[in-house]
């Protein structure tokens, strides 16, 4: 029989629905809300902490779910790293199907300037499972979509839902999705896997095939709407409060593609870990030690707590973003993002700002979903009074006519802080 995924997949490869997708996100309409002109700081304490960005933290960058020739991917772990090293990663998270190998045999840790780090893909009844931070006892896995989450959380592990909405081999039933679990809101391949039409396919091989081969990467480096509409919803909970997703931004690089039976190494490793990144923000820099096992503790806190942001840096470096909230008092301490504040705590109001390192950029704050600021400009200020998940998304422009930005690319997309009232 055949699938709805794979009608879906047929359909978008006649009406080349994809590439029109990228050519409407070039040109956006963003009118510059009044709140986004908002508050300036109101205390000493709130002042220093958004110029300095109190607690200081170190940003490192990764590719998250790669595979090696531990299963499908073209490389071992050895090329897969040196093609990481080459493309300026930090970090690289294997994530090869069903296999914890890599660990038995010893090849996590540091290789030259990238902390290879090792997870695994299982596959579930209903889907793909990421897990991540896990001891090689952690296999096998149950077939069963729920009772596969919950071994994620009974050993310990970070576990996300993968291809969400992939039109290969989506998750096929959200109502299977078990608290604690995160979203692979970005998956590479997923993505690319729109773009593939007759006329997508053209643009992208004379890109492939020019000087600039990079820019062939820019026609897949898109916003998955669908994904993020998923995750909003995912984190809608009761009574207008939050629920807790984390998102990751994923690769699913294999360093080669099979078409029409031939086999092609394209794209590379180290094309697609220059092009979709996931940001870890972690409290004490990389390598202060020996200890590489406490490097990847390091890595994996900031992926479960969601200190984390996902972007295009093909585009242009993000490294550098920042977002947090501060109470409008300066009572509390700054939230990062993927963290949770109390809006009882200070005087009720929280002070959200987001930095990024590029002028010519705009950003939109979106409260559990729907756009509640936006404007030009790469610092963002807002004081927001209701529960709820804040996130950001910045995007980068050419020129713009007022509200209308042409040559739009979708740049930043942080973690949610979660605005809560407390219980109590
Ligand atoms: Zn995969």
């Amino acid at each position: 029989m055949l699938r709805w995924s794979r009608v879906r997949l047929y359909l978008s490869i006649i009406t080349c629905e994809g590439l029109i997708a990228t050519m409407r996100e070039r040109v956006q309409f963003t009118p510059n809300t009044k709140r986004y002109r908002s508050p300036k700081p109101s205390s000493k304490a709130q002042k220093s902490a958004a110029l300095t960005f109190e607690p200081p933290l170190w940003d490192y960058c990764g590719s998250l779910h790669v595979h090696s020739t531990y299963s499908d991917g073209a490389e071992p772990i050895s090329g897969v790293a040196a093609a990481a090293n080459e493309a300026g990663l930090d970090f690289v998270l294997m994530c090869d199907h069903s296999n914890l190998d890599a660990i038995t045999d010893r090849q996590t840790g540091w290789s030259g300037s990238t902390l290879v780090i090792v997870g695994t893909e299982v596959t579930t009844d209903t889907g793909h499972l990421l897990a991540v931070d896990v001891e090689p006892d952690y296999l096998p896995s149950p077939h069963e979509a729920v009772a596969a989450q919950k071994h994620i959380l009974d050993k310990g592990a970070i576990g996300f839902i993968a291809l969400p909405c992939d039109l290969k081999d989506s998750w096929r039933d959200f109502s299977k999705h078990v608290d604690g679990i995160g979203l692979e809101v970005f998956n590479l391949s997923a993505i690319a896997r729109t773009k593939i039409n007759v006329l997508g396919f053209i643009s992208i091989w004379r890109r492939y095939h020019s000087k600039h081969r990079m820019r062939a990467f820019h026609l897949v480096s898109a916003r998955p709407d669908e994904e993020l509409r998923l995750w909003d919803r995912m984190m809608r909970g009761e009574n207008g409060q939050a629920r807790k997703v984390v998102g990751i931004a994923c690769v699913d690089a294999h360093g080669v593609m099979k078409f029409m039976g031939k086999t092609y190494y394209f794209p590379t490793y180290k094309e697609v870990f220059q092009t979709l990144r996931t940001h870890v923000l972690l409290p004490t820099p990389l390598r202060a030690s020996d200890d590489a096992g406490a490097d990847a503790q390091n890595v994996h806190n900031a992926i479960r707590r969601g200190h984390c942001y996902m972007a295009y840096d093909n585009f242009a470096d993000s490294q550098g973003f920042r977002f947090h909230a501060l109470s409008s008092d300066g009572s509390a301490a700054a939230t990062i993002m993927g963290d949770a504040a109390n809006i009882s705590s200070g005087q009720g109001t929280f002070d959200l700002q987001a930095v990024t390192p590029k002028k010519k950029s705009f950003m939109r704050l979106l409260k559990n979903g729907e756009i509640v600021s936006s404007g030009p400009g790469n610092n963002l200020r807002y004081r927001c009074k209701g529960p709820g998940a804040y996130r950001v998304e910045a995007y980068l422009y050419k020129f713009r006519i007022g509200p209308l930005y042409f040559g739009v690319k979708p740049w930043i997309f942080s973690n949610p802080i979660y605005l809560a009232h407390s219980s109590n």
